[in-house]
């Protein structure tokens, strides 16, 4: 299978798509949590609850945030973003596939506070990329809600019926298909029936770019 022709440009979510997040999310989480209760005086647990409910309502914990508690979304997400990236290291394999795809490459991500851009050097992946888009590019809209794709596309100029989405959340993959891209979901979810807004599926990203490069 060769990419197929019509994809000019690859756009790529970062979380659980370039590298696995749990190593760096149960930092994050923390510091979520502890930055939540020390801004909003709560006990740990309810700044926990907080943040779970935020990210499945909203998408993102921090749109919960700014919208109901006035907090400042840059702030948050420059804070809980300071992780250790020393548990990154780069991927030789990964850099060569993604260096081999023909077209234009752009991250788009529901992080922020330059979380994206420090991943992509701790995995030496920041000289492949020709544009990051995340949550604060578009007035704190995340996927999958549609404002953000609209963002997204008025942004960055990407015609979708050129472009192939890679996610690892499924529920992100349905907006981008109704807008004409072609999906691919990666990573260890593969719902049966396959949903007819699947194109393709691989167990992670360099099995899905094994497969559309050879
Ligand atoms: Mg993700």
């Amino acid at each position: 299978m060769s990419p197929p022709a019509n994809i000019r440009t690859w756009v790529f979510d970062l979380d659980n798509t370039l590298y696995p997040a749990p190593a760096l999310y149960d930092e994050i989480g923390v510091r979520m949590t502890d930055y939540i209760a020390r801004k909003l005086t709560l006990a740990t647990a309810e700044a926990q609850e907080l943040r779970e409910r935020y990210f499945h309502q909203y998408g993102a914990t921090v749109v919960g945030l700014a919208r109901h508690h006035a907090i400042e979304a840059g702030d948050f997400l420059r804070h809980v973003h300071d992780a250790d990236h020393s548990v990154l290291t780069p991927d030789l394999e990964l850099r060569d596939l993604i260096a081999a795809l023909p077209g234009q490459r752009i991250i788009y991500t529901n992080g922020g506070g330059g979380h994206a851009q420090r991943v992509l050097v701790s995995l030496g992946l920041d000289s492949l990329f020709d544009a990051v888009f995340d949550i604060e590019s578009c007035g704190l809209a995340p996927k999958p809600q549609r404002e953000s794709y609209d963002c997204f596309l008025a942004a960055s100029r990407v015609e979708p019926t050129e472009a192939i989405f890679v996610e690892d959340t499924l529920r992100n993959l349905e907006p981008a298909h109704d807008l004409g891209f072609t999906t691919a979901l990666v990573g260890p979810v593969h719902p049966e029936p396959k949903p007819a807004y699947v194109d393709h599926w691989a167990v992670d990203v360099k099995a899905l770019l094994r497969g559309l490069l050879s």
